[in-house]
């Protein structure tokens, strides 16, 4: 029997696992995840604004898992692939030997090789770094009561991507409460932005982007556009002669794939590998590499599709039939991506919307959350909770 090994248990990694369930292939699956769990990196800004707890947003893997005949659920660290023996590499645990290898083993912060940001900034890339920013934020808001030092009320948020536009909004709701249990005046609380790019979320129409920047603003959020960070101190953020001081500097200025990718010679940049329109690799057709590991080519423009929950559960289903066929000594297809819209919340009351359904709809405001809510993530329908998704064999 062939065996099939999935790297990494996010969107992708788990949406594979599933699909090729349903599809009942004759393989034994092997999953590897470093965590027992899944969490839902789309909501990992509201765990570092404290609007929701790890809870809320993970799951364990195992138990949903076991009911599965042909699956395993391995937990271990991934260091390297051996592409040409076709061994995975752990941490822990014995090398692994596959057949086909699909790897989805996503995101990591990325820092551009600012001097400082590795060590005086908060990223969010997982629960532990979602946590650990949280409690830093909390910390330091309520030692003002002792220290009477400004910079502890003063938030620097590096990056105007998602990430850092949809924590500013959990942040921007949050901050009076902890306001009232800390009892720090809201009135010296400082919240900047600062953004190498001329513009605040340009894949947005200008009328809904300036929207959003209005509406961060109105709540307190100065922006910061075309000042690139060039260095991070301890307490400050520095833009050539400027200085932002703060006391909690939260790092979202984007992410780059698993270091995996590198330090298995894969040809990437940013640890992203670009694949062939099957989703396979050319010089090793026994793998897939989907997700944020991997870098899709819009046919449109030639430009790569930027990674999202949303192109990565596409590519999963793209993927696992692929794979079905390859089993069934078919032939693979292409993968066609169809984006359906971007959704950007900004807190739990508002956001904007661009959605690409049954025509195109701009929405902005409180029916954002609706929508939101309705689909519990900015990338419309495909995402539907993954926890149903499994559960509903
Ligand atoms: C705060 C935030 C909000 C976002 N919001 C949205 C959104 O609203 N909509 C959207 O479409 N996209 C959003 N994104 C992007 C989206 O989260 C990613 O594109 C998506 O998670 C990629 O899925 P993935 O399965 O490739 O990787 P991941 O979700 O990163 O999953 C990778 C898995 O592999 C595991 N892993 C990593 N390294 C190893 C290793 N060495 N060994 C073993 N296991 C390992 C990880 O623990 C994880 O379980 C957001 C991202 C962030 C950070």
């Amino acid at each position: 029997m062939k065996r099939i090994v999935v790297l990494g248990a996010g969107y992708a990694g788990l949406r594979v696992v599933k699909q090729l369930t349903h599809a009942k292939v004759d393989a034994q699956i092997v999953l590897v995840n470093k965590n027992p769990y899944h969490y839902e990196s789309t909501q990992l800004h509201e765990v570092a604004a404290g609007t929701k707890q790890p809870a809320d947003i993970t799951f364990d893997i195992r138990p949903l898992l076991a009911r599965k005949r042909n699956v395993e659920v391995i937990i271990d660290e991934v260091t390297r692939v051996d592409q040409d023996a076709r061994k995975v590499e752990l941490k822990n645990g014995e090398p692994l030997d596959y057949d086909y290898l699909v790897n989805a083993l996503g995101f990591e912060s990325e820092t551009f090789g600012i001097k400082g940001a590795d060590e005086n900034g908060w990223p969010l890339i997982d629960i532990e770094t979602a946590v650990a920013a949280r409690k830093h934020l909390e910390s330091t808001l309520a030692n003002y009561r002792r220290s009477h030092d400004v910079n502890d009320l003063h938030i620097v948020v590096c990056g105007a991507g998602f990430t850092s536009i949809e924590y500013l909004g959990e942040l921007v709701h949050r901050l009076p409460r902890l306001a009232k249990e800390y009892g720090f005046p809201m009135e010296l609380v400082k919240v900047d932005c600062i953004e190498a790019a001329p513009k605040i979320l340009p894949m947005f129409e200008p009328s809904l982007s300036a929207w959003a920047v209005k509406y961060l603003e109105r709540k307190g959020v100065t922006f910061h556009v075309a000042t690139p960070i060039t260095e991070v101190r301890p307490g400050a953020v520095v833009s050539n002669d400027t200085e932002f001081p703060a006391n909690t500097i939260i790092w979202t200025t984007g992410v780059h794939g698993s270091h995996v990718i590198a330090d298995s010679g894969y040809d990437q940049k940013r640890n992203r590998v670009v694949v062939e329109d099957d989703l396979r690799i050319a010089d090793h057709p026994d793998q897939f590499l989907i997700g944020d590991v991997s870098a899709v080519p819009n046919p449109g423009n030639g430009r790569l599709y930027p990674t999202t929950g949303q192109i990565s559960i596409a590519q999963a289903d793209a993927a696992a039939a692929n794979l079905a066929s390859l089993l069934r000594g078919g032939k693979t297809k292409k993968f066609v991506f169809k984006p359906l819209g971007t959704v950007c919340s900004l807190g739990p009351g508002a956001g904007i919307a661009s959605i690409d359904m049954m025509g195109h709809w701009k929405l902005k405001g409180s029916k954002v959350s609706i929508v939101k809510k309705m689909i519990n993530d900015r990338t419309v329908l495909e995402l539907a909770n993954i926890r149903t998704m499994l559960e509903s064999d």
